[in-house]
């Protein structure tokens, strides 16, 4: 059946900058925002951009996010033949291993095939973001282009965390560096790439028959495609995007909830989000006035204590005299009496107890391991 774009999810990676939250769980599977999981994003974009093939690419801690998943219903999408959410995990093809981004996707051409896209979009799964993947198909179209990346300006001194691009007045990309140590601009990719399916398969197809290469969309298939005929266009994408791959930009993007930023809103009745417990309505996370001052303390946990610019999930117990101050509380964490947690994330399921201090500094954000257990200092 001829389906003009799906989309191929990317979630195999270790996360290792997001350590601990990782250790047992994949990145894409770490809560977000209340109620929700990093993936839920790109999957609820697509939801919402029409996109009702979606092939998740898993490996490292898989079962986080087959668990999460499931068949898709949440989503509305359960797999059927023609489309829907299919686990796409490395075991699956046979593989010991995805070696890199572009390896996940070569892996699987014999999917991606099956459903005779005219265009692929790829995605990855540690993004926080609303974007309607149909203006970028539009634009590529317009621009009748085989490749393109979405880009966003990012302040100068993060840039060197990304792929960042130069391009021409009429969107044409003309410089890309993976990662640089000294950027040349702070025009990056949000690792949003969309591409005409035979164009990506050839590259794929080559770079797979490359012993140097480390199978990697940024480091590897981007640059060989810009040194070849076709030109590469950069989409410039106006709203919010951050990525949390690492545990201070994960913080950052829980603060950024608390901003009301006319620009980012999380519950956006125009933009539905999907999760797999469906409790997740607009609403349920709406904050408590009485003791969560600027909060977004989800209605599913009890508080006893007082919490501060703090985002605060389902199931979670705050004991008496506790106070909790510009910090992430993960789900269904147990915090004890007179507890003092200040700048920290506290990681799904740990265990507080009664007395402890945990504090972060300004310049970094103490984490606790999710199920962790820390007592007060003697
Ligand atoms: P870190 O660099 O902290 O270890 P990571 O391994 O997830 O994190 P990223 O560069 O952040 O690496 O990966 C971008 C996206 O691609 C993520 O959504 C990640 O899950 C996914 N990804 C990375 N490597 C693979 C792989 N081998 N197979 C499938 N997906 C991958």
């Amino acid at each position: 059946m001829k389906n003009n774009c799906i989309a191929m999810l990317l979630a195999g990676g270790e996360g290792r900058r997001l350590s601990p939250l990782t250790s047992k769980q994949a990145k894409p599977a770490v809560p977000f925002g209340g109620h929700y999981r990093i993936i839920d994003f790109p999957l609820s974009n697509c939801v919402n951009s029409g996109i009702n093939t979606i092939g998740v690419l898993t490996q490292y801690e898989a079962e986080s996010l087959h668990e999460h998943i499931g068949e898709g219903e949440a989503w509305k999408l359960p797999r059927t033949d023609d489309n829907g959410i299919s686990m796409l995990p490395s075991y699956n093809v046979g593989v010991d291993e995805y070696l890199g981004t572009a390896d996940a996707i070569f892996k699987n051409i014999d999917y991606v095939d099956a459903h005779e896209p005219e265009n692929v979009l790829i995605l990855s799964g540690d993004h926080i973001y609303h974007m309607d993947y149909r203006e970028m198909l539009d634009f590529h179209v317009n621009s009748s282009t085989s490749a393109t990346i979405s880009v966003m300006p990012v302040p100068w001194e993060e840039a060197h965390r990304f792929g960042v691009m130069s391009k021409d007045d009429q969107s044409r990309i003309t410089e890309f560096a993976e990662k640089p140590a000294k950027p040349a601009s702070n025009l990056a990719s949000m690792g949003i790439y969309l591409f005409k399916w035979s164009f990506l398969k050839k590259y794929l197809i080559d770079d797979a028959k490359n012993p140097k290469s480390s199978h990697d969309f940024g480091k590897d298939v981007i640059p060989k495609m810009l040194a070849g005929t076709e030109s590469l266009h950069a989409f410039e994408f106006k709203g919010y995007w951050r990525d949390v791959g690492t545990i201070h930009s994960l913080w950052e993007a829980h603060m950024d909830l608390l901003s009301n930023s006319p620009d980012w809103q999380l519950m956006n009745e125009e933009w539905p989000m999907y999760t797999r417990d469906l409790r997740a309505k607009i609403g349920s996370l709406k904050p408590q006035a009485k003791q969560g001052k600027n909060c977004m303390i989800h209605d599913d946990c009890s508080l006893e204590g007082t919490a501060e610019s703090s985002v605060i999930f389902n199931g979670t117990e705050i004991g008496r005299n506790a106070k909790i101050k510009d910090s992430v509380i993960m789900p269904n964490v147990k915090i004890g009496r007179n507890v003092i947690i200040e700048r920290a994330i506290i990681g799904e399921g740990a265990i507080i107890k009664d007395g402890a201090v945990i504090k972060g500094s300004t310049s970094e954000i103490t984490v606790v391991a999710p199920n962790e257990i820390v007592a007060a200092k003697p």
